[in-house]
């Protein structure tokens, strides 16, 4: 049999100034055939655990194509029809297919359709048919709509945030489609989307509340007949009607039974709602304690200026704290473009005053003016075989300064938008964060692989920006209401 393996993927954060058009795309990479293989393969990616279906005796896989940008504002009208267009020339101009896999992210907002996920899973449908088995993996950050399960024939999220399962679930995935085209298993589908908002400061899996929770889902898995069960966190910086939690279960064959696991799933997270509700410590109050704490490093998650949720990576808040409260020994990373080409000027080795930061945007602080010496220049390029957040390998921060300042603080500057998620950003630069009594991790939960492995202590810290926890200071338009906990609700 022959399955086509292709998708786009977006976490699209509506209050983002900063639209995901077709070049964004482009700068990332939109990968096509045998590109795919060679850049996933090895990883531990949505892609990797498809393309290892294709080991399983008489399964051929066939990756045509895939594009993906990092989480910013709402993408396009032209991105998507061009991305999906090209997805269906491809499946069109290579089919007939025995079966579809599709990597999409499930929280993707194009200017025409808030569900752009669903849009794009449906003109796939549209295209293969009623009878072709399409498979769909997504992230657990999907806002997840009946549009998209509807139209595929198996849907399985990640189960872990961070998220280190994306090969697994994929395998699972197609493993369920390979079923069903020899007729093995009839899977059917029940979503229940409770009027529910987990706070993103709650959303880490290893802990509870959510540890709980993926428990129920592992008891919902072992049930008779079960095929594949997941929970989708939501993403709440996309204002969209599906925005919140969402439970779904695969069963062979039974839709009551699938069903019924489903509004299990969700009476059971709804019991537990007044845990999704977060609170945490202020830049002041978290750089003080971080400063005094007997032992480094005190990783301070900046949660307002969190990449992997489409923030713009160059929140100059912490750090201007920081400088005003002389806490030394700190290390952080700018996406500064500027700032990188200026120390490039002056070359390694070179004193100089600089602005650095919040420039993107108000949303983030303001430049900050630095004094400093530039060690090392780099071309931001790394690879990192440990798991990391989605599974990725083979990072570019793009040309990459590494700054320190009079004030005591490591400052890595880099050309490319880069988030936090591997340690060796830092390896490769000969930084040892071991050493250093603070380090900022531009994220909430992506960088606990890279960094709880060396962290006295790891912070959520309550900065303000595009992905603050602090939901209540964006203005939504499209969200469902009530939708606890911004009002009471009932399930
Ligand atoms: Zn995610």
């Amino acid at each position: 049999m022959r399955l086509a393996i292709l998708g786009f993927s977006h976490e699209t954060n509506t209050f983002s100034r900063v639209p995901a058009d077709y070049a964004q795309f482009q700068k990332t990479g939109i990968l096509r055939g045998d590109e795919i293989a060679r850049q996933h393969r090895q990883s531990q990616s949505t892609l990797a655990g498809y393309l290892e279906a294709g080991e399983r005796p008489g399964v051929e896989v066939v990756p045509l194509y895939f594009a993906h940008t990092n989480p910013m504002g709402v993408i396009t009208r032209d991105a998507f029809e061009r991305i999906v267009g090209e997805m269906l020339h491809l499946l069109e101009a290579n089919g007939p297919w025995d079966g579809v896999l599709l990597a999409q992210h499930g929280a993707a907002v194009s200017e025409e359709f808030p569900d752009a996920d669903g849009e794009a899973v449906a003109r796939v449908r549209a295209l293969v048919g009623p009878k072709v088995p399409i498979g769909l993996t997504l992230d657990l950050h999907a806002n997840l709509t009946a549009k998209m399960v509807g139209n595929a024939t198996a849907t399985v999220l990640y189960r872990t945030n961070p998220h280190l399962d994306a090969r697994p679930r994929a395998l699972e995935c197609a493993d369920i489609i390979v079923r069903a085209i020899r007729g093995e298993v009839r899977p059917v589908q029940a979503l229940e989307t409770p009027p529910l908002v987990i706070n993103i400061l709650k959303q880490f899996t290893g802990e509870e509340p959510m540890l709980g929770v993926m428990r129920d889902v592992d008891a919902a898995l072992a049930r008779p007949g079960m095929l594949s069960a997941s929970m989708a966190e939501g993403y709440p910086y996309a204002d969209v009607p599906e925005m919140g939690m969402a439970f779904l279960a695969v069963h062979d064959g039974d839709e009551a039974a699938a069903r019924e696991a489903a509004s299990w799933l969700a009476r059971r997270a709804w019991e537990r709602r007044a845990q999704f509700v977060g609170d945490a410590p202020s830049p002041a109050e978290a750089l003080r304690a971080a400063a005094a704490a007997p032992n480094g490093p005190v990783v301070l998650m900046d949660v307002g200026d969190n990449i992997g949720g489409g923030s713009p990576g160059d929140s100059t808040i912490l750090l201007a704290e920081a400088k005003r409260l002389g806490v030394r020994s700190y290390l952080q990373t700018l996406h500064d473009p500027e700032a990188v080409a200026a120390c490039v000027a002056a070359g390694v080795g070179a004193d100089l005053t600089l602005r650095v930061g919040g420039k993107t945007d108000d949303m983030h602080g303001s430049p900050v003016e630095v004094a400093g010496h530039v060690r090392l220049i780099s071309d931001g390029k790394f690879e990192d075989t440990r798991p990391t957040h989605g599974g990725a390998r083979y990072f570019d921060g793009g040309t990459t300064v590494v700054l320190e300042t009079t004030d005591g603080h490591t400052l890595v500057l880099t050309a490319r938008l880069i988030g936090n998620t591997s340690i060796e950003q830092m390896y490769s630069l000969g930084i040892r964060p071991e050493t250093k009594q603070v380090v900022v991790a531009k994220g909430v939960i992506s960088p606990r692989p890279a960094y709880a492995p060396i962290a006295a202590q790891i912070v959520l810290v309550n900065t303000p920006g595009v992905t603050t926890a602090d939901l209540s200071t964006f203005t939504y338009r499209q969200r469902r209401r009530p939708l606890y906990p911004f009002e009471e609700a009932v399930m």
